[in-house]
């Protein structure tokens, strides 16, 4: 967190030079003593990295500092979805509570439906960014039909089926997802390295994400705003097995974008943002302050 913290103060220290030149390095040396897998310099999965930063921070400054004891029973079937939602919030608060969590942590609705008595029950999970599946394998799609296929009824059948609490045995039932709290920042993965139906490889599709706010009230299982604006972009361009990462910003005082390229930055034309390389898109709750430029992680 020291390290990290040395680099955001640094990048947000205003100065008079028009030519800086800031350095991850130690950020860099720090990571691969405590996570040795992100040693070297071979290609690496900018999710995955993400997701061990924003945890390992969340750790560090994580407002729970002796864990109390673990809750075993289950939630409540007789509540409403709504205190549901409450009581699987307030359990994870427990337990994971941080300055990182006020910002990234979003929770997930999941509905099973048994098909043979039409019993319904909904669980709530925390989420730290959604990976959404690109329903093309090239070409172009919205960015909406992702999330049309993530949210998408899905059958569980065969192996696949869950147990009814109501029938008392395994059903085939249907599950489907939709988003009960959103977070203030919100991390979409493109899962572009695809393992599925017999493909593996990269997907190259480029996903048209609006510059001009995204609506996933669609998407939502509650009334809580749901507009978000794009302010950064890490890109992928090669393959599954060696390639270059860059990334696009917004800067969030000019809104000018900015493309970091190794040891280049320069500004860019907004209408490059959105290419077939964005594998990682970050987007703000529209209406959410800058309380400080720590928020642009
Ligand atoms: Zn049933």
């Amino acid at each position: 967190m020291n390290t990290f913290c040395a680099l955001i103060r640094d990048m947000w220290t205003s100065s008079d030079e028009t030519e800086r030149v800031l350095t991850t390095a130690p950020l860099k040396s720090m990571i691969q003593r405590l996570a040795p897998r992100f040693m070297g310099s071979q290609q690496q999965d900018a999710q995955e990295f993400l997701r061990y930063l924003l945890e390992g921070l969340h750790e560090d400054v994580n407002r729970v500092t002796s864990r109390p004891k673990p809750i075993t029973t289950d939630i409540d079937d007789s509540m409403s979805a709504s205190q549901k939602s409450m009581e699987a919030w307030k359990r994870f608060l427990r337990l994971e509570n941080s300055k990182f969590v006020d910002l990234f942590v979003g929770q997930l609705k999941a509905t099973l439906r048994c098909t043979v008595c039409g019993h319904e029950s909904v669980t709530f999970d925390p989420f730290w960014d959604l990976s959404l599946p690109i329903p093309s394998r090239s070409g172009q799609v919205r960015l909406q039909a992702c999330f049309d296929l993530f949210t998408k009824e899905e059958v569980l059948d065969g192996d696949e089926k869950p147990t009814c609490s109501k029938c008392q045995k395994r059903q085939k039932c249907t599950r489907s997802f939709s988003i009960q709290k959103f977070p203030r920042i919100l991390v979409v993965h493109l899962k572009r390295f695809s393992t599925q139906e017999r493909f593996v490889g990269k997907l190259n599709t480029t996903v048209d994400f609006s510059m001009n706010g995204l609506d996933l009230s669609p998407y939502s299982a509650g009334q809580t705003p749901c507009r978000y604006s794009l302010y950064g972009v890490a890109n992928h361009s090669g393959t599954l097995l060696s390639g270059h990462y860059t990334a696009y910003c917004r800067h969030p005082y000019t809104a000018e974008w900015y493309e970091y390229n190794d040891s280049r930055v320069h500004v860019m034309d907004q209408r490059n943002v959105n290419s077939g390389k964005a594998y990682v898109l970050f987007f703000e709750l529209a209406g959410s302050k800058h309380r400080s430029g720590s928020t642009h992680v």
